[in-house]
C-alpha cells in the first residue's frame, strides 16, 4: 500500500463532524458531513438539515404542502 491516496477518495471516507444550532434550545448539534439528521446532545431533539427535509418542521405552509397527515405527528403528539 502507498501513504497516498487519491484526495478526493479521502474527503468522502473521511467525515468531518460539524456543529449546527439546535433550533429548540440553541444547543450544539454534532453532524458527521452527508448526515442529514442528528439528536441535540443538550435536549435531544433530532434536527434534520437540508431543506427539502427539514422545511416541514418549520414552515407555516407544511401543511398545505405535505398534507395534514404529514404534519399531524409533528403538533399533536
Ligand atoms: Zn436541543
Amino acid at each position: 500500500m502507498t501513504d497516498r491516496n487519491c484526495p478526493g477518495a479521502d474527503n468522502v471516507k473521511i467525515p468531518e463532524l460539524e456543529i449546527e444550532k439546535c433550533p429548540e434550545c440553541g444547543g450544539e448539534v454534532e453532524f458527521f458531513t452527508r448526515e442529514k439528521r442528528s439528536n441535540c446532545t443538550e435536549c435531544g431533539h433530532i434536527v434534520t438539515r437540508g431543506q427539502q427535509a427539514s422545511c416541514i418542521d418549520w414552515c407555516p405552509m407544511a401543511e398545505e404542502c405535505f398534507g395534514k397527515e404529514a404534519t399531524k405527528k409533528k403538533v399533536d403528539e
